[in-house]
């Protein structure tokens, strides 16, 4: 029998790597944020530090080709991911996105923002995210449904209600659930609604969900505001992205009696200094596929939105919007981030440095998931919620949950994302601890 061999004296180095070697440094994007931003926390989290590198590294990743037939005969083939960040505290979850953009770097980042996330908010859940490198726009919508049931089938080896729970995101809504949903459940045999969130209502979905995103931001930008002595009557508000999260933020805004000053979105940028009509704004981005040629605002060029003078700026469009480029000349009192990862690190230290409050998106855009969960809850009991129960308790979380990182930034004298790491950070590591490893 051959020995075992001696373990090694503590003061060697680990024979692990730093960095995987699936990414390159010169290819970390929006995961070499995230990085930083855990670096940031390392500090802050005591005993439990010994088990951070564990955040450094997603659980499981999963590339898949998803070739589909297009409507003229030929065959096109798609990248697709499906990453799974960490699923200590329960399965994982988080947003499928399709955008011609998704890159493993970005799909890992925003995995591990939805494992910040959910354990800032205290849902059961791990983290995790998924894409399609696809530009939707351009599909017919059979081909769109063809590629949504394939990546589908070929992520379904890893999702399911207790394992993994996709919902949508970037161009990705409602119907693309619906397609989900009944894929998977083809696939095993039975109609399994809690497999996907952010379902129609009719097949298992929540009211409230499309909602609950921008509510969850309305409802920490109110707290935010409060705290900063800012009165949301008449305060200037510019909205980066008029998608899901966009406009519903914006909408709440306008009827809390703020003026929504200037919406930018893929198509256009929209300058109103008495406010725009949002309701009009939304009738025409539904009707024309983006705000373009809205006729009751002034337009900007697309840079020009960054120098617009404002009390609160959403950006809830993609990641590294704000950068060390642009921070330095935005005029605003606070940033809500209703966007995954719209600030760099080095913008953050800017707007810090400006006195510029940033309410960072893993607390600010988790009304999405808090409602996805009670849409999981709703559906493992087939029970279903009123409305009003649903926005009550989705407040409650969040305004909790705003309350506890607001009070670790004020002791430890840290922005409140850290104060976000602090907290999720260290509810995710104890479950770590608490499990210990396997074998
Ligand atoms: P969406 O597809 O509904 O909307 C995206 C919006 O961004 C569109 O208005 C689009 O025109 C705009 N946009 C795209 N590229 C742009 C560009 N280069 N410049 C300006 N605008 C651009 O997506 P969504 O669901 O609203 O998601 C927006 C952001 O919010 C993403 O970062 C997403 O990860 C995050 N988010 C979404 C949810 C959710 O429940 N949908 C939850 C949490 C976080």
């Amino acid at each position: 029998m051959t020995p075992l061999p001696h373990p090694a004296p503590p003061s060697a180095p680990l024979p692990t790597h730093a960095l995987p070697s699936y990414l390159h440094a010169a290819e970390l994007g929006p995961w070499g944020n995230y990085l930083q931003q855990v670096d940031r926390v390392i500090p802050h989290l005591g005993p439990l530090a010994r088990w951070a590198e564990t955040l450094k590294r997603p659980k499981r990743i999963l590339v898949v080709d998803v070739p589909i037939q297009m409507d003229d005969g030929r065959v096109a083939h798609f990248e697709g991911y499906r990453v799974q960040h960490n699923v200590s505290r329960g399965p994982g979850k988080g947003g499928v996105r399709f955008h011609q953009d998704v890159t493993l770097s970005e799909v890992m980042a925003l995995s591990a923002w939805m494992s910040i996330k959910n354990a800032a908010v205290n849902v059961p859940y791990g983290g995790a995210k998924g894409g399609v490198r696809v530009d939707p726009k351009t599909l017919s919508l059979g081909e769109l449904e063809r590629m949504t049931r394939r990546y589908t089938s070929e992520i379904g080896i890893i999702i399911g209600p207790n394992k993994d729970i996709p919902a949508p995101d970037v161009n990705t809504n409602e119907q693309t659930m619906a397609w989900m949903m009944d894929t998977y459940s083809m696939n095993v045999g039975s109609t399994t609604t809690g497999v996907v969130t952010g379902k129609p209502v009719d097949l298992g979905g929540s009211l409230g969900r499309r909602e609950a995103t921008g509510r969850g931001v309305f409802t920490v930008g109110v707290e935010a505001a409060r705290r900063l002595d800012l009165h949301l009557l008449d305060a200037r508000v510019a909205v980066q992205g008029f998608g899901n999260v966009g406009s519903v933020s914006a909408k709440l805004f306008a009827e809390a009696g703020a003026r929504v000053v200037a919406v930018q979105d893929h198509s256009a940028t929209l300058y109103a200094e008495a406010g725009l009509d949002v309701a009009a704004l939304q009738r025409h981005a539904a009707e024309h596929g983006g705000i373009a040629g809205y006729a009751h605002a002034q337009s900007l060029s697309s840079d020009a939105f960054w120098d617009v003078e404002s009390d609160i700026l959403i950006p809830a469009a993609l990641e590294q919007q704000i950068t060390e480029a642009n921070a330095g000349r935005i005029r605003t009192r606070m940033v809500i981030e209703g966007a995954n990862g719209p600030t760099t690190p080095a913008a953050d230290d800017i707007l810090a440095d400006r006195n510029i409050l940033v309410v960072p998106d893993v607390i600010a855009n988790a009304g999405g998931v808090t409602v996805s969960y009670f849409e999981w809850v709703q559906d493992f009991s087939s029970f279903f919620w009123s409305e009003d129960e649903i926005n009550q308790r989705l407040v409650r979380i969040m305004r909790e949950a705003f309350a506890a990182v607001w009070a670790v930034a004020d002791e430890r004298r840290v922005s409140l994302r850290t104060a976000t790491f602090i907290v999720a950070c260290k509810r995710i590591l104890h479950t770590r601890e608490l499990r210990g490893l396997y074998p």
